[in-house]
């Protein structure tokens, strides 16, 4: 690899240090802070850093986390790779990754959805994984209708190697302009989003996971690879069950879309199968943690396609804790409750907590689904018998569990 600009050098250095003093002062992993104090002494320090190395761009509103983290583990079969495990998924972050683990010949890097063209102008790139689109918090459908011309606009002309998931209209339509695609049939369970054609508006007409507008030509491209329920198809036709231990479909579409990348890169399944197995829980997703006799699994759900997931993923016979924060990073407006169908919750014990359980109790009284409101955590989960328990938890409200139970990954 060649040798960093002086200047570069500097930057990278000194924005490791800043990230150093954070975490030593208790602030966070750092990551974002050192990443900002070397983007202010040299600006164009992700594109010095990126350069000579083979990246992965990962960007989607839901499963892009765990993702980049199913695509790392895979890829450390063949090297070093520098990665941004803890989702600052802007281009701060991106430098505190790759200045990080500065000989590291590979990258993957989750990206934010609206940060795409932006990192792949700078970085150049050479594989970019796309999944799903969906309303995040207040965002509406025109909102993420423009999110994907952004990215037509941004891979149209490059030599970028795309994998996107076909299943989803608003993915096809977003990636059918780069020089390179593979598609793959991840499937998609949230289709709100995607009644219209985005390429002209039209009624878009499904059956299964095929789709086709029924007023101009745009419709589902052939996958080369399938997700078949618990296996994979590859563009051989070779058939490979994935046994993997992240639980529920959501997790068996990521992992699906991370073989394909792995191949990509030159990587063949039977190489980056194992690896992705090996991977249990992500950034503390769908660990457990423990207090007298209770055993509590962690969900993450930060929009109405991520509750659904949830849901998929949580035992249907155990009782459930829900909680609800409204901080900035969740969306400070609840409005996001009404567009998830809470009913398939009817028949289990509910729990509600979270600073905005009253939106939320609000929300299931009118979905029919009874529930007990509790004013903490602690005493949701206190008031369960001893043994398991599921947890869907919004962001912040995720994290204050997390920090009040202590960082078990
Ligand atoms: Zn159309």
């Amino acid at each position: 690899m060649t040798q960093l600009p002086l200047r570069a050098q500097l930057a990278s250095a000194l924005g490791r240090s800043a990230a150093t003093l954070s975490r030593m002062t208790g602030r966070g992993d750092g990551s974002v802070i050192g990443g900002r104090v070397g983007l202010m002494l040299e600006p164009d320090l992700l594109r010095q850093l990126a350069r000579d190395r083979r990246l992965a761009l990962i960007s989607a509103t839901n499963g892009k986390t765990t993702t980049t983290r199913l695509i790392t583990s895979a890829l450390l079969e063949m090297g070093e790779v520098a990665t941004n495990a803890y989702g600052a998924n802007m281009p701060a972050g991106h430098v505190s990754a790759l200045s990080q683990h500065k000989d590291a010949p590979y990258g993957v890097l989750e990206v934010d959805e609206k940060y795409l063209p932006e990192v792949l102008d700078t970085t150049g790139a050479g594989v970019v994984c796309l999944m799903n689109l969906s309303r995040d918090q207040m965002d509406r459908a025109a909102e993420i209708w423009l999110l994907a011309q952004k990215w037509r606009r941004a891979l149209s002309g490059k030599p970028t190697h795309v994998i996107a998931n076909c299943d989803d209209p608003l993915v096809t339509w977003g990636a059918s302009t780069a020089a390179k695609v593979t598609w793959v049939s991840g499937g998609q369970r949230w289709k709100e989003d995607s009644w219209c054609c985005p390429e002209c508006g039209g009624p878009l007409d499904r059956k299964d996971r095929h789709w086709a507008c029924r007023e101009c030509t745009f419709h589902r491209p052939e996958p080369q690879w399938i997700l078949d329920d618990d296996a994979v198809i590859d563009p051989r036709g070779q058939r490979w069950v994935l046994d993997i231990q992240l639980p529920g479909a959501a997790n068996r579409s990521n992992a699906a879309m991370a073989l394909a990348v792995a191949e990509a890169f030159g990587l063949p399944v039977e190489r980056a199968l194992p690896r992705l197995r090996e991977v249990t829980s992500v950034a503390g997703r769908y660990t457990t943690v423990e207090r007298d006799g209770r055993h509590a699994r962690l969900l993450l759900a930060k929009n109405p396609a991520g509750w659904l997931e949830a849901f998929d993923v949580s035992d249907p016979a155990l009782p459930i804790i829900l909680s609800v924060n409204a901080q900035g990073p969740d969306g400070r407006d609840t409005s996001w409750l009404w567009d998830v169908d809470y009913r398939i919750l009817r028949g289990r014990p509910v729990f509600v907590t979270g600073e905005r359980r009253l939106d939320l109790a609000l929300r299931l009284d009118v979905a029919d689904v009874p529930f007990v409101l509790a004013d903490t955590f602690s005493e949701a989960l206190a008031a369960q018998p001893p043994g398991r328990v599921d947890v869907i938890a919004n962001y912040t409200a995720f994290q204050q569990i997390r920090s009040e139970f202590g960082r078990a990954v």
